[in-house]
């Protein structure tokens, strides 16, 4: 992006008055926000605003006297700010693109308007720094127009805004980049966004569920909050502006909505629909040790995604057959340096040693893109789901994948462990792993330490290009894992994290069954094993589907395996290869879904509702 681009703040038209800051402080009257449904369950408790500065200062108003001093805490904080923008250009060098916007956000800090309407704040309204800031940031992006056709452009601008905004509060108030605070209360957590370090940090802290503005079904976040069976709601778009620390709150995970304020009826219903999704989740799970079978007899096998060590054990009691997916990736965040091979050898045997005889697959480490890992030092890229992550990552650095390899090849010394490798584009990337794996085991055998004499290694098939070339990446791979998630955000060109265009990125869009119907071939012609691990395996109405589509194998956060066990054992092979031939003749997703809907919609009801109506 060009620095012409980036002009200081001025709007193009006044429009309607922006929030006043104040308006939300009486008391409100029930308001329901509707989100995505990220996580199941239903929740009510205290929120807990978190990561948000803009809702997080006192609003304190001042005496004439004290006029200068707040003055001059803003004149501190803007250098304070734009000296840690400095430092980050500093460190951006050659990042040409980066840079200017970096500078531009510099030019912002210092732009004349943002100061004369920050001080008018000061001196007429009497209102504190924070304040100032925040009600002068709110009231020049309240000038940039935004309907649903605003441009990019404007957008940008108002982001700007924003962003600049931020930085200044964050010099006023002290306030860390990144922060769940140690919950005194069981609480439910309000945030614009979580980092997977603050979901992760959800398992030591008691709370009842989380809300955040961003976020879809398959983002990290998302992904979190379902293997915590934490209920949560994503991407409600605006929910900041009516929640403040303290408020009660109601979480439902099952119909993806927020209610700030409830009633007494309100929370009555809410806690009797929490009670009954619980009681039909335990009725599902008494069939936990059963196998899972199509209602014709064939098996299917149903596995667990983790992301915690910890969850091995939960998977297991909900019925996993093995753990399809570990997301090493959590071992690396929130620390400043990778963890060691000895740490790693530890964590991996720990989980095998759980699951065993069961399978583990292991995938070595997904950073980058919408996984931030502190221990990399990760270039600032424009698009960074296009950028340096997963193997690329690993294979820039093959120090740090070495010494994953050889923690893994260690533990498969206590039972039945795959290594899986990340965001396979081309044939040469699993090339280059192979060879490194090797070298791994050279390593391990040369020090006289145990292993198992084979270790499968296998692939996500998450890239468009690994899908389409599938029938060559047979010969490279000994098993397939279908990342839906990723497939779908690359092949639909859709990021991933984005709310707005959550509604394009379907994974029952027609190219997607095309994709997954050409893998499943290439692996049966192969002859190896073929998954899926993303999110759609735990979807009751898309699995028959998947089956359908000729997959054997799905694997999904353990809480979904009880009610994905019952959709397929109402189902028989012909009816789902009928279903699947219907919707890969299907044009649209809507054309999809409207089938699925007429063929199993009626049959699944109970099971799609979450809490057995
Ligand atoms: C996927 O992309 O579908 C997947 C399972 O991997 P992750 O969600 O960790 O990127
Ligand atoms: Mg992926």
């Amino acid at each position: 992006m060009s620095e012409s681009h980036k002009p200081p703040i001025s709007p193009r038209a006044p429009t309607h008055p922006p929030p006043s800051s104040s308006s939300i402080d009486a008391a409100l009257p029930p308001t329901i926000i509707k989100g995505i449904a990220g996580s199941p369950g239903v929740a009510v408790g205290p929120a807990l605003v978190v990561g948000d500065v803009h809702n997080a200062y006192i609003r304190r108003r001042i005496h004439t006297a004290q006029i200068p001093d707040e003055l001059a805490r803003i004149k501190v904080a803007v250098s304070k700010a734009q000296e840690a923008l400095r430092e980050v250009n500093s460190r951006l060098a050659g990042a040409h693109d980066q840079r200017q916007i970096l500078e531009a956000y510099l030019m912002m800090m210092a732009d004349p308007l943002l100061h004369e309407q920050i001080e008018k704040r000061v001196r007429d309204d009497k209102l504190c720094a924070e304040w100032a800031v925040a009600s002068a940031a709110e009231e020049i992006s309240g000038r940039f127009p935004t309907t649903s056709d605003t441009d990019a452009y404007i957008r940008e601008r108002k982001h700007d805004v924003e962003f600049v905004a931020d930085r200044l509060l964050r010099a006023l108030t002290g306030a860390p980049d990144r922060l769940i605070p140690k919950l005194d209360q069981p609480s439910i957590v309000v945030a614009r966004d979580l980092s997977p370090a603050d979901t992760a940090g959800m398992v030591r802290e008691p709370a009842l569920g989380f809300v955040t503005e961003v976020g879809t079904r398959t983002s990290h976040t998302s992904i979190m909050a379902r293997a915590l069976e934490i209920p949560a709601v994503v991407g409600a778009d605006g929910v900041l502006g009516y929640v403040r620390t303290g408020d009660t709150v109601i979480v439902d995970g099952l119909r993806g909505e927020i209610t700030v304020h409830p009633t007494e009826t309100q929370i009555a219903d809410a806690t009797s629909r929490a009670a009954r999704h619980l009681a039909f989740a335990k009725g599902l799970l008494e069939k936990r040790d059963l196998p899972c079978t199509t209602a014709c007899g064939t098996r299917i096998s149903l596995k667990a995604n983790v992301e915690l060590p910890a969850e091995a054990t939960l998977a297991l009691a909900h019925g996993a057959e093995g753990i399809g997916l570990y997301r090493t990736e959590f071992l690396y965040i929130d620390r400043a340096t990778p963890p060691t091979e000895e740490e790693q050898y530890e964590v991996y045997r720990a989980i095998v040693q759980t699951v065993a005889p069961r399978p583990v697959v292991l995938r070595t480490f997904d950073i980058g893109g919408d996984k931030f890992a502190s221990s990399f030092q990760l270039p600032a890229e424009m698009n960074p789901a296009l950028g340096l992550r997963a193997v690329r990552l690993a294979l820039s650095r093959p120090e740090v994948f070495l010494a994953q390899l050889r923690a893994m090849v260690r533990a498969s010394a206590h039972g039945d462990v795959r290594i899986m490798v990340p965001m396979i584009a081309s044939v040469d990337e699993m090339r280059q792993v192979r060879v490194l794996l090797d070298k791994a085991i050279h390593d391990v055998d040369f020090k006289g330490q145990q292993r198992a004499e084979k270790i499968a290694l296998g692939m996500m098939i998450e890239v468009p290009s690994a899908a389409v070339m599938a029938d060559m990446f047979v010969r490279e791979a000994d098993f397939f894992s279908i990342g839906t998630n990723d497939l779908v955000q690359y092949a639909l060109a859709v990021d991933r994290t984005s709310r707005s265009l959550a509604y394009l990125a379907s994974p029952i869009h027609p190219s997607i069954l095309r994709l997954l119907k050409t893998v499943a071939k290439a692996a049966a012609a192969g002859n190896i094993p073929v998954a899926v691990c993303g999110a759609v395996a735990s979807d009751v109405l898309a699995a028959p589907l998947l089956v359908g589509l000729g997959l054997r194998e799905l694997s999904m956060e353990a809480a979904a395996i009880p009610e994905v066990k019952a959709a397929i054992g109402r189902v028989t092979i012909a009816q789902c290869e009928a279903i699947a031939a219907r919707a890969l003749e299907a044009e649209t997703v809507e054309g999809v879904e409207a089938m699925l809907e007429k063929e199993l919609g009626v049959l699944l009801h109970d099971l799609r509702s979450g809490t057995g109506e």
